[in-house]
């Protein structure tokens, strides 16, 4: 992003104010809730376009096990410390259903070697976020059979308690109802044009109506670099298909399962009810096609049953597929932050293939500095 006014304040509002939100994924809905929480008047705009992150995401919260580092994974790990508050916050609104389970996460290996190398970091990232990443230990090839019984006999692993999986859509619908406890509303329309007026405002059109807004937070996901590149402020975020596919286990109880996290790009998620996650590809270059493709579908087929030829009987349920917002600039690091030159703009996006973990805690963050508030933990995040 390219701008004369960084070392400007962004110009910040009070709980009086009105404030719109583009987007209900992650981002959207996590910094509308924060916002309304802190008594701020909310409208949350979205069209319902296929291909929302969020709603395809494999929802996997153990950021410890992933392959991400630097300020990327510090991120990521923040996120996933911040996640038993935020739930409280909607458990205590009555709020039944988060989509929610502490089952924890499994890495395994075919190479002692290989594991042992991960082990050592992983081990390091657990002991450092004790408290919600829980204890590990060495697993060996019965107890995997025994935690994850489709998985292949030649492995080895390392469970680490404290990891989490979260229904991306259920615990999305959560948020947007809790924001709406607070008085948040929402308007399932098309977000097709946003003016910066002469009072300091900002102005967006929708396909049946004109809203106008002290301070607007573009959380499109993906699009985000489109709204914000036809406003004059480009800004480094680009497409990355992701396909997943959901598969069924008829009258296996796989609620208790842990992640399954083979050391690669690929994992397993088991949900209730038999349902089974086995993603997922990471494609740049193809925008917002969001087909299941042949290619796709193999691959992800292929990596799943590898590692979990016990899966091969299961019912293929459907695919789901989502595009990541994918930050362009150094350490893939997301964006979160006042759009320079643009005051009262903001901007939540870029949090790539971790966003369900960050999402939270990175909302959290801008709706304090829109108030006005101290972020210390999204600082290194401004744009
Ligand atoms: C296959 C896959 C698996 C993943 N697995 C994980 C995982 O296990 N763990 C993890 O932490 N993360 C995971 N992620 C990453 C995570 O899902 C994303 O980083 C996160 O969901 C991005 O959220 P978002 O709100 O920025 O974008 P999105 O969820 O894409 O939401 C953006 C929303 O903005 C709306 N919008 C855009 N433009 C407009 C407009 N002009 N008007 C109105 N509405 C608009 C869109 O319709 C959309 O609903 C995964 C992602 C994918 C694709």
């Amino acid at each position: 992003m390219t701008s004369t006014a960084t070392d400007a304040p962004a110009r910040t509002v009070d709980t009086c104010a009105r404030v719109g939100v583009i987007g209900s994924g992650i981002a959207g809905a996590s910094t509308a809730f924060a916002l309304a929480y802190r008594g701020v008047d909310v409208i949350v705009v979205d069209d319902a376009t296929a291909g929302q992150a969020t709603a395809a995401s494999a929802g996997i919260i153990a950021p410890w096990v992933s392959t991400s580092t630097g300020a990327y994974y510090e991120t990521y790990a923040a996120g996933g410390n911040f996640y038993p508050e935020f739930l409280k916050r909607l458990i205590a609104l009555g709020i039944p259903d988060l989509g929610y389970r502490r089952s924890g996460a499994l890495v395994v290996n075919n190479d002692p070697d290989t594991l042992a190398e991960a082990a050592a970091t992983i081990r390091e990232r657990v002991a450092a976020a004790r408290s919600v990443a829980g204890e590990n230990h060495d697993v060996d090839a019965a107890e995997l059979a025994e935690l994850f019984p489709p998985i292949a006999p030649d492995m080895t692993g390392l469970l680490i308690t404290g990891g989490g999986r979260v229904d991306g859509r259920v615990l999305r619908d959560a948020i947007l109802t809790g924001a709406r406890q607070y008085g948040a509303k929402f308007v399932a329309d098309s977000a097709q044009a946003i003016t910066a007026s002469s009072r300091g405002t900002w102005s967006v059109r929708t396909t049946s109506a004109m809203d106008e807004f002290d301070a607007l937070v573009i959380a499109g996901g993906a699009r985000s670099a489109d709204l914000l590149d036809r406003l004059g402020h480009p800004v480094g975020i680009t497409p990355q298909r992701g396909q997943l596919l959901h598969l069924g286990l008829r009258g296996v109880n796989t609620s208790p399962w842990p992640t399954i996290h083979p050391l690669d790009h690929h994992y397993i998620t088991p949900f209730d009810g038999g349902r089974i996650v086995a993603g997922a590809t990471r494609e740049d270059g193809v925008g917002f096609d969001v087909r299941a493709t042949a290619s796709g579908t193999k691959q992800v087929l292929d990596d799943a049953l590898r590692i979990a030829p016990g899966l091969a009987e299961a019912t293929v349920l459907e695919a789901r597929i989502g595009v990541r917002p994918m930050s362009t600039r150094e350490g893939a690091l997301p964006y979160a932050g006042a759009v320079p030159g643009a005051d009262g703009l903001w901007l939540a996006s870029g949090f790539g293939a971790g966003g369900l973990t960050m999402g939270p805690l990175i909302g959290d963050g801008l709706a304090r500095l829109i108030l006005g508030e101290e972020a210390t933990e999204i600082a290194h995040l401004a744009l």
